[in-house]
């Protein structure tokens, strides 16, 4: 088992781990309290993803540093104008519908 992200805001641990186990990753989460931000700063204590097969991990790891790179460019958030659903800056269509920006 190896760790292959850890974050104050479990907020985020909690969507990195969807998306791996979506990607067919098996996942644990460790100190996973569900609140938002873990009260105490202690970076030991902040909420961690593990990856059940350490074969898994170099894909794991490549998945979250997409996943982060996507946030890091940051392209504003764009209204959908069929659905009115607000959709994340880096997808040309409504996660939605599948209206073209
Ligand atoms: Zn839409």
């Amino acid at each position: 088992m190896q760790q292959v992200f850890t974050h104050h805001d479990s907020a985020m641990v909690g969507l990195l781990n969807g998306i791996l186990k979506e990607s067919g990753i098996p996942t644990l989460l460790k100190n996973w309290t569900g609140s938002n931000i873990v009260e105490i700063p202690i970076p030991s204590l902040y909420p961690s993803i593990f990856v059940m097969n350490d074969a898994d991990a170099p894909e794991a790891r490549q998945i979250i540093d997409e996943y982060l790179s996507h946030k890091g460019n940051e392209l504003p958030d764009w209204t959908c104008p069929a659905c009115g659903s607000t959709v994340d800056g880096y997808l040309s269509e409504c996660w939605s519908c599948q209206t073209e920006r």
